[in-house]
């Protein structure tokens, strides 16, 4: 098999011709054509290293100043699928969960379920729902799946304190929900 390698430009036309067969370098060159022309014409390794780190590293969601640790813990497990919730530890082969069924046996025990629907945690959504609707009644209005992402990561177009806001409501429905006052396995 014969390759045609062309390295960056920085690196100027190194024009390689290799006679080579299960190589890793048709994975390479087929990974290099997929970059974007800003990444392939770094000035430097260091910020074509930092460009590719961008691209592969998750955003760090935001917690917006908010000092509540076991809070933030919890949040974060909701946010990664790895809670107490039925949903995340059947789906993660836990094996004191042999259903992702809710308790209240009307619906599987997801995110969306225990924030938005679950009967259980009626009252603590009612508080809830009130305390965002004082501070961003047109919240209420959007469809179910902006509203919780809103309650669990906060909104771009929102400011810092408003987000800290919103998300300090979200701990507080988790915290008095007592729904993670177990451990977790
Ligand atoms: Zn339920």
């Amino acid at each position: 098999m014969i390759l045609i390698l062309a390295i960056s430009h920085k690196f100027q036309a190194c024009i390689v011709v290799l006679n080579l067969v299960n190589s890793f370098l048709p994975t390479c060159i087929k990974e290099w054509n997929k970059l974007d022309s800003s990444v392939k014409q770094s000035a430097s390794i260091v910020q074509f290293r930092n460009s590719i780190l961008k691209t592969i590293r998750p955003v760090q969601n935001n917690i917006f100043d908010i000092c509540d640790n076991e809070g933030i813990k919890l949040l974060t497990r909701l946010r990664l699928g790895l809670s107490h919730l039925h949903k995340h530890k059947f789906d993660h082969g836990f094996r004191d969960t042999v259903s992702p069924m809710c308790s209240c046996n009307t619906e599987i025990e997801s995110v969306t379920h225990y924030i938005l629907r679950c009967p259980n945690f009626n009252q603590q959504r009612i508080h809830l729902m009130n305390e965002i609707n004082k501070i961003v009644p047109n919240l209420l209005l959007e469809n179910e799946c902006i509203f919780l992402s809103t309650l669990l990561y906060g909104k771009s177009e929102f400011d810092n304190d408003l987000n800290s806001k919103i998300l300090l409501l979200t701990l507080e429905f988790i915290h008095s929900s007592k729904r993670f006052d177990m451990p977790l396995f």
